[in-house]
């Protein structure tokens, strides 16, 4: 007796990487082992020295392929074991592994558009749709373009265990949005690369792709975020905690280190329109979404929660956007005697 692996794993293309997945058949009694792939073929390898390993981190039930099939996520290394460079998650392991006391956790809004060809599924063969204003949490089938693909995606997720908070149409016709979390860092960060597998994967059935750009119509249209939700148990218990997160990111170089490692094209989503604030400034407000960093209405009258981080794109990587917000946020909190 047998079941099929689908091993999944995040190459090496720049400036954005993409997924790969490949499929292994193993004996019902076994764990899926350690595996190899050709990096020359990834963006991982030179030709004469192409092997590169698939270490396995996190396992689910393949909600495609059903029965006892799973999807495997694995960790990119060199052959003596190292991390690739290519491997963001393996330093974001080490810098949660220092701040577990605080008990950091995310919730993550992964907006993505559909496309049929080369245009944004509900847009017209010729010209523009009407523009925006109907279309967020819309209803209808002038409105909506794609449910069906949503809702099989989300069944999909739900499926595979992974911890989906919710799902809503977009500012944009053919713009989705769904949320995975609150979950520790490294979590919340598997389960968005799984989901955006499942969401390719599922989209495939349908002959649309999704695309994560995070300006996939230029002019008056909305950017796509990936807006990141953050808190500390001390942010959980106190104001003053959900403050100083707040001056943490603004402080120094920070903004501007944050930024750079928050998704690719960056600097033609947050312009300052569009519910986003410019990309070289940093602030944060109440309930304000033209702001860096938004604290929720409910947080400041509970006076504790999370605060909402709006930066990141759409096409960010999840290792690299948790590990910068955990370790600015738990270090200062750590300062502050708030840890
Ligand atoms: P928005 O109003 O910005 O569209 P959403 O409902 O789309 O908000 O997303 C809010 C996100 O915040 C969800 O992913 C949710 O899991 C997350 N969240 C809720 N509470 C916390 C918390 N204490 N810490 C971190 N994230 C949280
Ligand atoms: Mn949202
Ligand atoms: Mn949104
Ligand atoms: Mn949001």
């Amino acid at each position: 007796m047998s079941y099929r692996a689908e091993y999944i794993w995040i190459d090496g293309t720049s400036p954005t990487a993409k997924l790969r997945s490949k499929t292994k058949i193993l004996a019902t009694d076994t764990m899926p082992p350690t595996w190899g792939f050709d990096g020359s073929s990834t963006n991982q390898a030179e030709g004469h020295a192409s092997d590169r390993v698939l270490e396995p981190v996190f396992t689910c039930p393949d909600p495609i392929r059903g029965g006892d099939d799973v999807l495997v996520l694995c960790e990119v290394l060199n052959t003596d074991g190292t991390a690739h460079v290519s491997n963001t998650r393996a330093s974001l392991a080490a810098v949660t592994q220092e701040f577990t006391g605080q008990q950091p956790l995310f919730g993550i809004e992964q907006e993505y558009t559909f496309f049929e060809g080369t245009r944004p599924l509900g847009f017209p063969e010729n010209g523009f749709p009407a523009p925006q204003g109907g279309y967020y949490c819309g209803v209808g089938a002038d409105e909506i373009f794609g449910r069906e693909i949503v809702e099989q995606h989300l069944e999909n997720c739900l499926a595979a265990g992974l911890e989906i908070s919710g799902i809503n149409a977009e500012v944009m016709p053919g713009q989705w949005e769904f949320q995975v979390g609150p979950l520790s860092p490294l979590e919340v960060s598997d389960q968005l690369w799984i989901a955006r597998w499942l969401l390719y994967r599922t989209a495939e059935e349908y002959g649309v792709t999704v695309t994560l750009d995070p300006k996939p119509v230029k002019g008056d249209w909305n950017g796509a975020g990936a807006h990141t939700n953050f808190s500390t148990k001390a942010m959980r218990e106190s104001y003053t905690a959900i403050i100083a997160a707040c001056e943490a990111l603004g402080e120094g170089s920070k903004p501007l280190d944050h930024v750079k490692n928050y998704g690719a094209g960056i600097d033609e989503r947050l312009t300052g329109l569009h519910e986003t604030a410019p990309w070289d400034e940093y602030t944060y407000g109440v309930s304000d979404r033209g702001a860096s960093v938004r604290i929720p209405w409910q947080v400041e009258k509970d006076g504790k929660g999370y605060i909402e981080d709006r930066r990141p794109n759409a096409n960010m990587d999840p290792y690299l956007v948790t590990r910068l917000i955990t370790d600015t946020c738990c270090s200062a909190l750590q300062k502050a005697g708030l840890a």
